[in-house]
This record gives C-alpha cells, structure tokens and sequence, in this order.
C-alpha cells in the first residue's frame, strides 16, 4: 500500500487508476493516477513495481 503524495490517501492497485500509452509493442508505458484528486502518480513500463 502507499500513499498519494497530494492528498494523502491510500492508493492501492485496486484502487489506482491507469492508462496506457504507447505505440506498438516496444515503447509502452502506463500512468498511474491517483483515484482521489487525479495526480499522476507516476508512470512506468511494464509492471507496476510499489
Ligand atoms: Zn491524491
């Protein structure tokens, strides 16, 4: 579990929201907002790793 830096509340993988993006199959990345104010938390390629 973590938490959002902005507004401080749980974030979960159930929870976080995602989005895709990327062309083809080499350069693809997804985006991690957070459920409760929209910041992006992060993104990365792959597996979600915290
Ligand atoms: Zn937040």
């Amino acid at each position: 579990m973590s938490k959002c830096p902005f507004c401080k509340l749980e974030v979960n993988l159930d929870s976080v929201q995602r989005e895709k993006k990327g062309i083809g199959i080499f350069k693809q990345e997804t985006l991690y907002y957070c459920p409760h104010c929209q910041s992006i938390l992060g993104f990365s390629r792959g597996k979600y790793t915290s």
